[in-house]
């Protein structure tokens, strides 16, 4: 069992209260150390029913500038703590997650959609996380030594950084940023998606008193913010999740204080599907690496491409298990599958399998947009297509997956690697070595076999081509968080 799924065999299962009750406006920035309540606010929909549900700061530049001042204020005496103090700071922040993962789930299943299992997977997944990334030690190295000089490597902080995060896994993808900063010494202003900003504002109130003020800010508002943040000279450096186009955005404003920048970005994952595989055997994790969060996941498999012997074959089986899973509002027993998070992206959608069907698409299921409020779309599976139709070549971001038919192993791999995207890819057969072999040819930052989208607080993960610039996790993504410094010494 790998780590990502001994999490989720250890956290998956336990559900919170959908009855909890929620203020509609109880949430704040937070700037240095205290409760701001932001001088304007915007609405955040709930995607199941398309009401707005509740408020959130709408972050002005002097709130922005003075999360900044904080940030920097905080900076010296932060960076001057041991590792053991920083550590057992960012043990008692995931207590307190711990402690309010029902609370946590439950605004994440209003803000996003996700069901509520899924939502306390991510609430307790996220303290799980914060506790892994403590562990790692990026020690000092000797680089070389004799009788005149020893030269070594020291990992330093860089100092303010400002933290952008998307809105599939607001609370999580938010902890991969704010865990190896505050560890090695940073500070930071951290914001979240404007449509989904409420579990991170919780989450900068409920650990405000496990660091010192001005090490971790909290400030919601929209794009202009981010841009803002991406400006702001006393910024230093930018770890930023989400889309591509924003990434290069992004890069752009950055470059004016030639800031450090980790982006993680889309992805296009493609599954290649050898003819000796076991269809019986990797129907479920193919299906729920697919459709898991509703296809809103960085590396779901978004082309499955599969061997013209069990091409059939796999499209019943991958159909069978469809009509066996509940789209609904998260909130509801039984829901496996949410909403699209939100209307732009249930337009994407929509609009991509209308593509498809003028395409020639066969529909094995779903296809049509439900009735009625919210922004639910049904698992759909299209068979028949083939590169350089819109659904196979662009990020949907959503639930729908093309299936696209193949005959020989080097066509393939030509085929999976003619996209600007490069995040993950898998290559399934009964014969592990030859898909390792296929595997390494994938032009991607993550080739897994037999498996996908694998992950671990432990292994490095992040996109090449236009997937994204550096990696998150392990101690290559905490490295990301410091600037090196050779100190070389002449002995006397
Ligand atoms: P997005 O790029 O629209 O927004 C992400 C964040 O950037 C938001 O907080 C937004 O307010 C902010 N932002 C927007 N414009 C900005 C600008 N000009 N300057 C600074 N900040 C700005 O992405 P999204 O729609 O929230 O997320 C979906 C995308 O994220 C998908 O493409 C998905 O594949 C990708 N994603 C990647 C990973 C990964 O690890 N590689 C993980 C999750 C999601």
């Amino acid at each position: 069992m790998g780590p990502f799924r001994a999490w989720r065999y250890r956290y998956g299962h336990e559900p919170a209260s959908p009855d909890q009750e929620l203020p509609m406006s109880d949430f704040s920035l937070t700037i240095n150390g205290r409760s701001v309540p932001g001088s304007k606010r915007f609405g955040v929909v709930n995607p199941a029913t398309e009401d707005v549900w509740a408020e959130a700061p709408d972050a002005s530049r002097e709130e922005l500038d003075a999360a900044v001042a904080a940030a920097n204020a905080a900076f010296p005496a932060w960076r001057a703590a041991s590792l053991d103090e920083r550590r057992g700071a960012l043990n008692a922040m995931a207590d307190r997650v711990e402690e309010h993962a029902p609370e946590l789930a439950n605004i994440l299943v209003r803000e996003q959609g996700k069901s509520m299992a899924n939502a306390m997977f991510e609430a307790t997944g996220t303290a799980m996380w914060l506790r892994a990334i403590c562990a790692i030690e990026l020690p000092t190295e000797v680089i070389s030594e004799d009788d005149n000089t020893r030269v070594e490597l020291h990992h330093k902080p860089i100092g303010v950084v400002g933290a952008i995060t998307p809105w599939n896994f607001p609370l999580l993808l938010s902890i991969w940023k704010v865990a190896p900063a505050l560890l090695t010494g940073n500070t930071m202003v951290l914001k979240p998606s404007p449509y989904t900003p409420l579990a991170v504002l919780k989450f900068g109130e409920i650990t405000r008193d496990c660091v010192p003020a001005g090490v971790l800010n909290v400030v919601s508002g929209g794009d202009e913010l981010g841009r803002w943040i991406t400006e702001h000279e006393d910024v230093h450096k930018i770890s930023f999740t989400g889309s591509a186009p924003t990434g290069k955005k992004i890069m752009a404003s950055s470059a004016g204080s030639l800031k450090r920048i980790t982006l993680e970005l889309g992805g296009n994952d493609p599954a290649i599907l050898r003819a000796d595989t076991n269809v019986d055997e990797v129907i479920d994790p193919i299906f729920d690496m697919a459709f898991q969060n509703s296809g809103q996941v960085c590396g779901a498999i978004k082309r499955l491409y599969v061997h013209d012997d069990i091409y059939e074959e796999v499209c019943r089986k991958l159909t069978a298990k469809a009509a066996t899973r509940t789209v609904g509002d998260g909130l509801a027993e039984g829901t496996d599958y949410g909403p699209v998070q939100n209307r732009m992206q249930y337009d994407i959608v929509c609009d991509l399998a209308k593509s498809a069907k003028e395409e020639g698409g066969r529909f094995l299921c779903g296809g049509n947009p439900a009735e009625g409020k919210g922004y639910f779309f049904p698992l759909t599976i299209v068979a028949d297509l083939t590169d350089g139709s819109r659904l196979v070549d662009e990020e949907p971001f959503g639930p729908i997956l093309p299936v696209v038919r193949f005959s020989d192993d080097d066509d393939v791999l030509r085929r999976a690697n003619d996209t600007h995207f490069g995040l993950g890819g898998s290559v399934w057969s009964a014969d592990a070595e030859k898909a390792t072999e296929m595997a390494s040819q994938l032009e991607t930052g993550s080739a897994w076999v037999n498996q996908h989208f694998n992950l671990s607080p432990f292994l490095p993960f992040g996109g090449v081509k236009e997937s994204g610039i550096g990696v998150e996790n392990g101690p290559w993504g905490v490295a990301e968080f410091t600037v090196k410094q050779v100190l070389n010494v002449k002995k006397s």
